[in-house]
Protein backbone atom coordinates (compact mmCIF):
# COMPACT_ATOMS: atom_id res chain seq x y z
CA UNK A 1 0.00 0.00 0.00
CA UNK A 2 1.30 3.56 -0.62
CA UNK A 3 0.89 5.96 2.19
CA UNK A 4 -0.86 9.30 1.17
CA UNK A 5 1.34 11.19 3.06
CA UNK A 6 4.12 10.49 5.68
CA UNK A 7 5.52 13.07 8.10
CA UNK A 8 8.98 12.58 9.58
CA UNK A 9 9.10 14.52 13.07
CA UNK A 10 6.87 15.54 16.10
CA UNK A 11 7.83 18.82 17.09
CA UNK A 12 5.19 21.37 16.54
CA UNK A 13 5.32 21.50 12.80
CA UNK A 14 5.15 17.49 12.80
CA UNK A 15 2.29 17.53 14.96
CA UNK A 16 0.70 20.34 13.62
CA UNK A 17 0.63 18.70 9.93
CA UNK A 18 -0.84 15.92 10.63
CA UNK A 19 -3.53 17.85 12.29
CA UNK A 20 -4.64 19.49 9.35
CA UNK A 21 -3.59 16.44 7.03
CA UNK A 22 -6.10 14.12 9.40
CA UNK A 23 -8.76 16.61 9.24
CA UNK A 24 -8.15 16.43 5.42
CA UNK A 25 -8.71 12.86 5.73
CA UNK A 26 -5.08 11.76 4.56
CA UNK A 27 -4.86 9.87 7.58
CA UNK A 28 -1.19 10.53 7.31
CA UNK A 29 1.50 8.51 8.86
CA UNK A 30 4.18 10.35 11.25
CA UNK A 31 7.21 8.91 12.32
CA UNK A 32 8.02 10.73 15.83
CA UNK A 33 11.48 9.59 16.21
CA UNK A 34 13.32 7.72 18.80
CA UNK A 35 16.65 9.38 19.07
CA UNK A 36 17.70 11.02 16.24
CA UNK A 37 17.45 14.44 16.53
CA UNK A 38 15.68 14.47 20.04
CA UNK A 39 12.82 12.78 21.66
CA UNK A 40 9.22 12.33 20.63
CA UNK A 41 7.14 15.63 20.82
CA UNK A 42 10.84 17.82 19.68
CA UNK A 43 12.41 20.44 21.64
CA UNK A 44 9.57 21.70 24.11
CA UNK A 45 9.96 18.54 25.66
CA UNK A 46 12.97 19.64 27.26
CA UNK A 47 11.63 22.65 28.32
CA UNK A 48 9.52 23.98 31.58
CA UNK A 49 7.06 26.98 31.12
CA UNK A 50 5.89 28.31 27.71
CA UNK A 51 5.02 31.70 27.88
CA UNK A 52 4.43 32.93 24.30
CA UNK A 53 2.44 30.16 22.97
CA UNK A 54 -0.93 31.62 22.00
CA UNK A 55 -3.84 30.40 23.90
CA UNK A 56 -1.96 30.17 27.43
CA UNK A 57 -2.59 32.97 28.88
CA UNK A 58 -0.80 31.79 32.19
CA UNK A 59 1.76 29.66 30.50
CA UNK A 60 2.25 25.62 29.85
CA UNK A 61 4.85 23.57 30.47
CA UNK A 62 6.13 22.43 27.30
CA UNK A 63 5.81 18.53 27.89
CA UNK A 64 2.29 19.14 28.14
CA UNK A 65 1.65 21.28 25.17
CA UNK A 66 3.57 18.73 23.28
CA UNK A 67 1.01 16.08 25.01
CA UNK A 68 -1.91 18.29 23.74
CA UNK A 69 -0.77 18.50 20.24
CA UNK A 70 -0.02 14.54 20.14
CA UNK A 71 -3.75 14.03 21.30
CA UNK A 72 -5.12 16.36 18.67
CA UNK A 73 -3.63 14.67 15.86
CA UNK A 74 -4.31 11.20 16.92
CA UNK A 75 -7.99 12.53 17.00
CA UNK A 76 -8.23 13.01 13.52
CA UNK A 77 -6.67 9.62 12.37
CA UNK A 78 -2.96 10.58 12.26
CA UNK A 79 -1.61 7.33 12.91
CA UNK A 80 1.98 7.57 15.02
CA UNK A 81 5.14 5.58 15.10
CA UNK A 82 8.00 5.92 17.45
CA UNK A 83 10.33 5.04 15.20
CA UNK A 84 13.33 7.07 13.48
CA UNK A 85 13.83 7.27 10.03
CA UNK A 86 17.35 6.41 8.71
CA UNK A 87 16.70 6.81 5.02
CA UNK A 88 14.60 8.15 2.35
CA UNK A 89 14.43 7.66 -1.41
CA UNK A 90 13.20 10.83 -2.92
CA UNK A 91 14.64 10.05 -6.46
CA UNK A 92 11.93 7.56 -7.82
CA UNK A 93 7.81 7.66 -7.22
CA UNK A 94 6.42 6.88 -5.06
CA UNK A 95 9.09 7.75 -2.02
CA UNK A 96 11.07 5.47 -0.57
CA UNK A 97 10.52 5.98 3.50
CA UNK A 98 13.27 3.13 5.61
CA UNK A 99 13.68 3.20 9.33
CA UNK A 100 14.89 0.47 11.72
CA UNK A 101 12.29 -1.51 11.82
CA UNK A 102 9.90 -0.35 8.59
CA UNK A 103 9.82 0.53 5.25
CA UNK A 104 6.76 2.38 3.13
CA UNK A 105 6.24 3.74 -0.11
CA UNK A 106 4.66 7.46 0.10
CA UNK A 107 2.72 9.80 -2.51
CA UNK A 108 3.85 12.80 -0.44
CA UNK A 109 5.77 13.70 2.39
CA UNK A 110 6.54 16.13 4.77
CA UNK A 111 10.04 17.22 6.47
CA UNK A 112 9.68 18.22 10.33
CA UNK A 113 12.46 16.50 12.32
CA UNK A 114 13.83 20.35 13.83
CA UNK A 115 16.93 21.40 14.77
CA UNK A 116 19.09 20.66 17.60
CA UNK A 117 20.93 23.62 19.91
CA UNK A 118 24.45 23.43 20.00
CA UNK A 119 25.49 23.37 23.83
CA UNK A 120 29.23 23.53 24.92
CA UNK A 121 28.57 20.37 27.28
CA UNK A 122 29.73 21.90 30.94
CA UNK A 123 30.03 20.29 34.04
CA UNK A 124 27.05 21.26 35.79
CA UNK A 125 25.20 21.85 32.45
CA UNK A 126 22.25 18.94 33.08
CA UNK A 127 21.74 20.31 36.65
CA UNK A 128 21.02 23.85 35.85
CA UNK A 129 19.68 23.64 32.36
CA UNK A 130 16.12 25.31 32.89
CA UNK A 131 17.19 26.22 36.11
CA UNK A 132 19.60 29.25 34.60
CA UNK A 133 21.12 27.81 31.98
CA UNK A 134 19.01 28.29 28.65
CA UNK A 135 19.22 27.85 24.78
CA UNK A 136 16.64 30.46 23.94
CA UNK A 137 16.73 34.43 25.06
CA UNK A 138 13.49 35.16 22.87
CA UNK A 139 11.82 32.16 24.88
CA UNK A 140 13.25 32.12 28.29
CA UNK A 141 14.47 35.95 28.83
CA UNK A 142 11.14 36.89 30.54
CA UNK A 143 11.64 33.73 33.01
CA UNK A 144 11.27 36.42 36.53
CA UNK A 145 14.92 34.70 37.67
CA UNK A 146 16.57 36.85 35.25
CA UNK A 147 14.96 40.13 35.99
CA UNK A 148 17.40 42.41 37.24
CA UNK A 149 19.78 39.87 37.20
CA UNK A 150 23.32 39.67 35.99
CA UNK A 151 23.70 36.86 32.75
CA UNK A 152 26.10 35.58 29.94
CA UNK A 153 25.62 35.09 26.65
CA UNK A 154 28.59 32.49 25.06
CA UNK A 155 28.74 33.56 21.27
CA UNK A 156 30.51 35.65 19.13
CA UNK A 157 27.90 35.81 16.27
CA UNK A 158 25.00 37.51 14.86
CA UNK A 159 22.75 35.47 16.97
CA UNK A 160 24.61 36.26 20.45
CA UNK A 161 24.55 39.86 19.65
CA UNK A 162 20.99 40.43 18.85
CA UNK A 163 20.42 37.84 21.98
CA UNK A 164 23.13 39.92 24.33
CA UNK A 165 20.89 42.92 23.16
CA UNK A 166 17.34 41.34 23.90
CA UNK A 167 18.37 40.31 27.27
CA UNK A 168 19.15 44.14 28.78
CA UNK A 169 15.36 44.19 28.45
CA UNK A 170 15.53 42.01 31.46
CA UNK A 171 19.10 41.40 32.87
CA UNK A 172 21.01 44.75 35.00
CA UNK A 173 24.03 43.21 32.96
CA UNK A 174 24.18 41.45 30.31
CA UNK A 175 28.12 39.50 29.93
CA UNK A 176 29.21 38.20 26.06
CA UNK A 177 31.63 35.57 26.64
CA UNK A 178 33.42 35.70 23.23
CA UNK A 179 36.30 33.01 22.25
CA UNK A 180 37.86 35.11 19.86
CA UNK A 181 39.09 39.19 19.79
CA UNK A 182 36.43 39.81 17.38
CA UNK A 183 32.87 39.38 17.14
CA UNK A 184 31.63 37.61 13.34
CA UNK A 185 28.44 39.84 13.61
CA UNK A 186 28.14 42.68 11.09
CA UNK A 187 29.40 45.62 11.56
CA UNK A 188 26.22 47.11 12.70
CA UNK A 189 24.99 44.71 14.92
CA UNK A 190 28.42 44.74 16.72
CA UNK A 191 28.45 48.42 17.05
CA UNK A 192 25.37 48.26 18.34
CA UNK A 193 26.54 46.32 21.16
CA UNK A 194 29.73 47.32 21.65
CA UNK A 195 28.18 50.54 22.41
CA UNK A 196 25.46 49.54 24.55
CA UNK A 197 25.78 50.58 28.59
CA UNK A 198 24.93 47.51 29.82
CA UNK A 199 26.68 45.01 27.66
CA UNK A 200 30.11 43.93 28.85
CA UNK A 201 32.42 42.11 26.77
CA UNK A 202 34.78 39.75 27.52
CA UNK A 203 37.32 38.96 25.25
CA UNK A 204 38.91 35.56 24.30
CA UNK A 205 36.68 34.06 27.53
CA UNK A 206 35.00 31.07 27.15
CA UNK A 207 32.64 29.34 30.51
CA UNK A 208 34.41 26.13 31.75
CA UNK A 209 31.87 25.18 34.30
CA UNK A 210 28.66 25.89 35.82
CA UNK A 211 28.34 26.44 39.45
CA UNK A 212 25.29 26.64 42.02
CA UNK A 213 22.69 25.70 44.36
CA UNK A 214 19.43 24.87 42.85
CA UNK A 215 19.61 27.35 40.34
CA UNK A 216 22.87 28.74 38.60
CA UNK A 217 24.97 31.15 40.75
CA UNK A 218 28.19 31.22 38.91
CA UNK A 219 30.14 30.43 35.87
CA UNK A 220 34.43 29.76 35.85
CA UNK A 221 35.61 31.38 32.97
CA UNK A 222 38.77 30.80 30.88
CA UNK A 223 41.17 32.90 29.15
CA UNK A 224 41.50 31.02 25.89
CA UNK A 225 45.27 32.40 25.41
CA UNK A 226 46.48 32.84 28.99
CA UNK A 227 44.52 29.74 30.40
CA UNK A 228 43.53 32.27 33.14
CA UNK A 229 40.42 30.73 35.01
CA UNK A 230 38.36 33.37 36.98
CA UNK A 231 35.01 33.36 38.59
CA UNK A 232 31.55 35.55 37.04
CA UNK A 233 28.85 35.48 39.47
CA UNK A 234 25.77 35.55 37.36
CA UNK A 235 22.17 33.80 37.11
CA UNK A 236 21.71 32.91 33.66
CA UNK A 237 23.59 31.50 31.05
CA UNK A 238 22.31 31.73 27.22
CA UNK A 239 24.00 29.76 24.20
CA UNK A 240 24.01 31.19 21.27
CA UNK A 241 26.49 28.96 19.46
CA UNK A 242 24.18 28.18 16.57
CA UNK A 243 21.77 24.73 15.65
CA UNK A 244 22.24 21.69 13.74
CA UNK A 245 19.31 21.43 11.64
CA UNK A 246 18.58 17.66 11.77
CA UNK A 247 18.76 16.88 8.16
CA UNK A 248 21.69 14.07 7.46
CA UNK A 249 19.32 11.77 6.17
CA UNK A 250 17.70 14.29 3.54
CA UNK A 251 21.64 15.06 1.99
CA UNK A 252 21.06 14.48 -1.65
CA UNK A 253 17.62 14.15 -1.63
CA UNK A 254 16.87 17.79 -1.26
CA UNK A 255 18.30 20.67 -2.00
CA UNK A 256 19.89 22.07 1.17
CA UNK A 257 21.51 25.66 2.23
CA UNK A 258 25.41 26.07 2.96
CA UNK A 259 24.27 25.97 6.79
CA UNK A 260 22.39 22.56 6.23
CA UNK A 261 18.53 23.67 6.47
CA UNK A 262 16.34 22.01 3.53
CA UNK A 263 15.48 24.91 1.28
CA UNK A 264 12.09 26.28 0.87
CA UNK A 265 10.70 28.16 -2.16
CA UNK A 266 9.12 31.62 -1.80
CA UNK A 267 6.76 32.15 0.32
CA UNK A 268 5.73 27.82 0.18
CA UNK A 269 7.24 24.68 2.12
CA UNK A 270 7.79 23.43 -1.17
CA UNK A 271 11.06 21.72 -1.80
CA UNK A 272 13.52 21.11 -4.50
CA UNK A 273 11.20 17.76 -4.96
CA UNK A 274 7.79 17.87 -6.16
CA UNK A 275 5.62 16.34 -3.24
CA UNK A 276 7.72 16.59 -0.73
CA UNK A 277 7.70 19.59 1.64
CA UNK A 278 9.83 20.98 5.24
CA UNK A 279 8.24 22.63 7.93
CA UNK A 280 9.19 24.02 11.12
CA UNK A 281 13.38 24.74 12.50
CA UNK A 282 14.54 22.18 9.83
CA UNK A 283 13.76 24.78 7.29
CA UNK A 284 13.61 27.97 9.54
CA UNK A 285 17.26 29.43 10.92
CA UNK A 286 15.69 32.61 11.04
CA UNK A 287 12.27 32.81 13.67
CA UNK A 288 12.63 29.22 15.15
CA UNK A 289 9.79 29.19 17.42
CA UNK A 290 6.96 26.87 18.00
CA UNK A 291 4.34 28.65 16.64
CA UNK A 292 6.59 29.72 13.77
CA UNK A 293 7.08 25.93 13.86
CA UNK A 294 3.37 24.91 13.78
CA UNK A 295 2.60 27.46 11.55
CA UNK A 296 4.34 26.04 8.72
CA UNK A 297 3.18 22.51 9.60
CA UNK A 298 -0.41 24.04 8.51
CA UNK A 299 1.09 25.43 5.18
CA UNK A 300 2.82 22.40 4.35
CA UNK A 301 -0.19 19.87 5.12
CA UNK A 302 -2.47 22.65 3.05
CA UNK A 303 -0.31 22.31 0.28
CA UNK A 304 0.47 18.97 0.22
CA UNK A 305 -2.93 18.15 0.06
CA UNK A 306 -3.74 20.57 -2.62
CA UNK A 307 -1.57 18.81 -4.40
CA UNK A 308 -2.40 15.07 -3.93
CA UNK A 309 -5.49 16.40 -5.06
CA UNK A 310 -4.65 18.18 -8.04
CA UNK A 311 -2.65 14.89 -9.09
CA UNK A 312 -5.66 12.69 -7.80
CA UNK A 313 -3.47 10.78 -6.12
CA UNK A 314 -5.84 10.25 -3.06
CA UNK A 315 -8.84 8.28 -3.60
CA UNK A 316 -11.76 10.64 -3.97
CA UNK A 317 -13.94 9.55 -1.25
CA UNK A 318 -11.36 10.46 0.72
CA UNK A 319 -10.47 13.44 -0.02
CA UNK A 320 -11.16 16.46 2.18
CA UNK A 321 -13.78 19.39 2.25
CA UNK A 322 -13.28 20.63 5.56
CA UNK A 323 -10.34 22.87 5.30
C1 LIG B 1 15.14 24.57 25.76
C2 LIG B 1 14.26 25.16 24.68
C3 LIG B 1 13.22 25.99 25.06
C4 LIG B 1 12.39 26.53 24.09
N1 LIG B 1 11.36 27.33 24.49
C5 LIG B 1 10.54 27.86 23.57
C6 LIG B 1 9.46 28.69 23.96
O1 LIG B 1 9.27 28.99 25.14
N2 LIG B 1 8.66 29.18 22.98
C7 LIG B 1 8.86 28.90 21.65
O2 LIG B 1 8.08 29.35 20.81
N3 LIG B 1 9.88 28.12 21.25
C8 LIG B 1 10.72 27.59 22.17
N4 LIG B 1 11.77 26.82 21.77
C9 LIG B 1 11.96 26.58 20.35
C10 LIG B 1 10.97 25.49 19.88
O3 LIG B 1 11.07 24.39 20.74
C11 LIG B 1 11.26 25.08 18.44
O4 LIG B 1 11.22 26.22 17.61
C12 LIG B 1 10.24 24.07 17.96
O5 LIG B 1 10.19 22.95 18.81
C13 LIG B 1 10.54 23.62 16.54
O6 LIG B 1 9.60 22.68 16.19
P1 LIG B 1 9.85 21.61 15.05
O7 LIG B 1 8.61 20.81 14.97
O8 LIG B 1 10.34 22.27 13.84
O9 LIG B 1 11.07 20.69 15.54
P2 LIG B 1 11.45 19.97 16.88
O10 LIG B 1 10.69 20.47 18.03
O11 LIG B 1 12.93 20.04 16.93
O12 LIG B 1 11.00 18.47 16.63
C14 LIG B 1 11.62 17.68 15.68
C15 LIG B 1 11.17 16.25 15.85
O13 LIG B 1 11.66 15.46 14.78
C16 LIG B 1 12.13 14.23 15.29
N5 LIG B 1 13.15 13.68 14.42
C17 LIG B 1 14.39 14.16 14.17
N6 LIG B 1 15.04 13.34 13.33
C18 LIG B 1 14.19 12.34 13.04
C19 LIG B 1 14.28 11.18 12.22
N7 LIG B 1 15.38 10.86 11.56
N8 LIG B 1 13.20 10.35 12.14
C20 LIG B 1 12.06 10.64 12.80
N9 LIG B 1 11.92 11.74 13.59
C21 LIG B 1 12.97 12.56 13.71
C22 LIG B 1 12.67 14.57 16.67
O14 LIG B 1 12.72 13.43 17.50
C23 LIG B 1 11.65 15.59 17.13
O15 LIG B 1 10.57 14.95 17.73
C24 LIG B 1 12.62 26.25 22.71
C25 LIG B 1 13.67 25.40 22.33
C26 LIG B 1 14.48 24.85 23.30
C27 LIG B 1 15.61 23.94 22.90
Amino acid sequence: MVENLVIIGSGPAGYTAAIYAGRAHLQPLVFEGFQAGGVPGGQLMTTTEVENFPGFPDGVQGPELMHRTRLQAQRWGARLVGEDITSVDFSKRPFSITGDDIQVEAHAVILATGATARRLHLPGEEEFWNNGISACAICDGANPLFAGAEVAVVGGGDTACEEAQFLTKYARTVHLLVRRDQLRASKAMQERVLSHPNIRIHWQTQPIAAQGDSVLKSLQLQNTQTQEVTQLAVGGLFYAIGHQPNTGLFQGQVHLDEQGYVETWGKSTATSVEGVWAAGDVQDRRYRQAVTAAGTGCMAALEAEHWLSWNALVQPQILSTVL
